[in-house]
């Protein structure tokens, strides 16, 4: 896992999750497509259930990702993972060869695909489910459609969970939108890539190279000596988030923006940084491993 802040590479805005008229969106793919575009997106992965969705062509200036949504195998409660697959090859159907969420995983890496797990807390997941499959590079910590429709878009406590847990899961913003404007263009996933090809795209998401946001932008991260510097856009409170009881959130004064804070680098395996603007809004980073996850 590498930190995006420091070496090169230029910043692509994505979204890695998205449904249209081909499962149970409502957008056609191509207004999916030219919506992103309009809305200053590098990349779109259309992620329909079961099905691979092309378009045909690149629209200019938006590089689309092939990508499918499984539901598949059962949690310890009995809910369904959705696992995602990024650059997969085959175009479907998907769902005979998801009978179990490991199952899935493989049969998409197998195709050529890289992975994720899809809104934790939508799904009733909880770390004890996500910790017992492995090939998976991400969570998604934010998901704009299952916050909208019932407020379970956020799973930043599963994702703490796991790195506590020491697995080294990145996490995602994503819209997962299915309907048109309404939720469509709230969360995304910065990606400090080398170029916009999907080879690039995808190497940068597998090395971490990434943060996620609902808003606020996250201009550097780094460690300085026993300093976590962290600079930002305007926000209105900066924290390092780290295993239970470690930590800290700097705050600016009633009204005001802080853009910068400093910590101290926590006697902890991981640190992420999250950032909330006046709005609410967030922006996470992928997490510092500052020991390497040992056994126990
Ligand atoms: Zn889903
Ligand atoms: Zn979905």
């Amino acid at each position: 896992v590498e930190n995006p802040f420091e070496g090169t590479g230029a910043w692509y805005r994505a979204n890695l999750h998205a449904h249209t008229t081909a499962s149970d969106g409502d957008l056609p793919p191509k207004e999916a497509a030219r919506f992103y575009r309009r809305a200053g997106y590098d990349v779109l992965a259309i992620t329909d259930h079961d099905t691979v969705t092309q378009i045909g062509a690149d629209l200019p200036g938006l590089l689309l990702l092939n990508g499918v949504e499984l539901a598949a195998g059962r949690s310890k409660q009995g809910t369904r993972f959705h696992i995602v697959g990024l650059d997969v090859r085959t175009p479907g159907p998907w769902t005979p060869r998801a009978e179990s969420a490991q199952g899935a995983i493989d049969a998409l890496r197998e195709d050529g695909g890289i992975v994720f797990v899809a809104h934790p807390y939508w799904s009733g997941l909880m770390a004890d489910d996500i910790s017992g499959v492995t090939g998976a590079f991400a969570v998604e910590v934010y998901n704009t459609g299952c916050d909208l429709e019932i407020l379970r878009g956020f799973s930043m406590v599963h994702w703490d969970d796991l790195l506590t847990l020491g697995k080294e899961y990145g996490a995602l913003a994503v819209d997962d939108g299915h309907r048109g404007a309404v939720d469509h263009g709230l969360g995304w996933t910065m990606i400090r890539a080398e170029e916009l090809t999907p080879a690039a795209i995808r190497e940068a998401l597998l090395r971490g190279r990434y943060y996620a946001s609902t808003g606020p932008k996250l201009l550097d991260v780094r460690i300085d000596g026993g300093t976590v510097s962290v600079k930002t856009a305007p926000v209105r409170s900066i924290a390092l988030v780290s295993e239970p009881g470690i930590g800290a959130r700097a705050h600016a004064r009633s009204g005001g923006t802080i853009t910068s804070a400093e910590f101290e680098v926590p006697r902890a395996r991981y640190g992420r940084v999250e950032a909330m603007d006046r709005d609410g809004k967030i922006a996470w980073s992928n997490p510092l491993w500052l020991r390497r996850p040992e056994a126990g």
